[in-house]
């Protein structure tokens, strides 16, 4: 099979020939349809995240057919962030299977989807909506997971702002449209194409991030890497108002005056997914008309599609067809 290789920090991801991997008890062997291209695997590329042994295939965002089912009807399923957890920690026994010490993640300890085929552990894969195409699904499992589970520690917030709009707030627009939140989408100063694309999926009011909103916010998540956006945010927020870092690395946060911080607003992270978050978001996401808007490229470009996210050359997310 043909893959994309991480082989180490800085270098571009190569092309190379392996041999279909053989499942093991429990594990799935899929052929991937179709594999989202996330943030994290810039931070991965940068050595902001560490991959322990490389080389590794980079992809947390499988959609893909299962090799042994009937070929007419193959099972449809999505392979996350999360691969593995040992189920016997305190984390894992309290429902934070996400904070779990012993936690495998696919694309980054396991060879995740930016090839032919890959493995997973049946048990935390989920079952595709039928009324998503392969590539439209994708996007939902690490920008749509994440995404919501940041959304969920923004409590019954009414006004919502999300800081970088990118696959995971484009997503997160439409669940909050659907929800009856108002939304405040920032965006890099002066990128109006994507402003442009927030307002149509919803947002009551769009700009740059240096801009104060019409009104205060009940909460605020902040996807760009950018810490010198928190203290931004935590000046749009209203007394008792969350702010949630959603990204897996951001640059250091400037001090800032604790009464920006004063009047009960909260500062907190969002790490990994639980299943749980896996399940309720793909629940909901049919059911509140979710569409992800994707520009696919074939997997031996994945080199380009990680420079265009880079850039910000597209609206929505990358998604890889191999
Ligand atoms: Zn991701
Ligand atoms: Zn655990």
């Amino acid at each position: 099979m043909r893959a994309m290789v991480f082989e180490g920090e800085g270098q571009p991801l190569r092309l190379v020939e392996r041999p279909v991997p053989e499942p093991e008890p429990g594990q799935l062997l899929i052929r991937v349809q179709a594999c989202g291209v996330c943030r994290t695997d810039l931070h991965l590329l940068d050595g902001e995240v560490q991959i322990a042994e490389p080389p590794r295939i980079l992809g947390h965002q499988i959609v893909g057919t299962v090799e042994s089912d009937d070929p007419v009807r193959p099972r449809r399923v999505g392979v996350p962030w999360l691969g593995w957890t040992d189920g016997e920690c305190a984390y894992c026994r309290s429902a934070r299977e996400n904070l779990c010490p012993n936690a495998r993640f696919t694309g980054r300890d396991i060879d995740g989807g930016y090839a032919e085929y890959a493995l997973a552990d049946e048990r935390y894969c989920f079952p595709i909506p039928e009324s998503y195409s392969n590539e439209q699904a994708a996007p939902l499992l690490c920008a749509g997971f994440i995404g919501y589970r940041a959304l969920r520690m923004c409590g019954e917030a009414q006004r919502v702002g999300l800081y970088g709009f990118g696959a995971s707030a484009h997503i997160l627009a439409q669940v909050c449209r659907w929800q009856g939140r108002s939304v405040f989408a920032f965006t890099r100063a002066g990128d109006e194409a994507t402003q442009a694309f927030a307002r149509e999926l919803g947002a009551v009011w769009a700009g740059g991030s240096g801009e104060r909103p019409p009104e205060p916010l009940d909460a605020a998540i902040v996807f760009a890497p950018v810490g010198s956006l928190v203290p931004l945010a935590l000046r749009a927020l209203a007394p008792g108002g969350t702010l949630v870092c959603g990204g897996i690395f951001m640059s250091d946060i400037p001090s800032f005056p604790y009464s920006i911080l004063w009047q009960e607003r909260a500062v907190r992270s969002v790490a990994n997914l639980t299943r749980a978050d896996g399940r309720e978001l793909l629940e909901l996401a049919p059911r509140a008309g979710v569409r992800t808007h994707v520009t696919t490229y074939p997997l031996d470009r994945a080199n380009e599609a990680l420079a265009d996210l880079r850039a910000g050359r597209f609206t929505g997310a990358a998604v890889l067809v191999p």
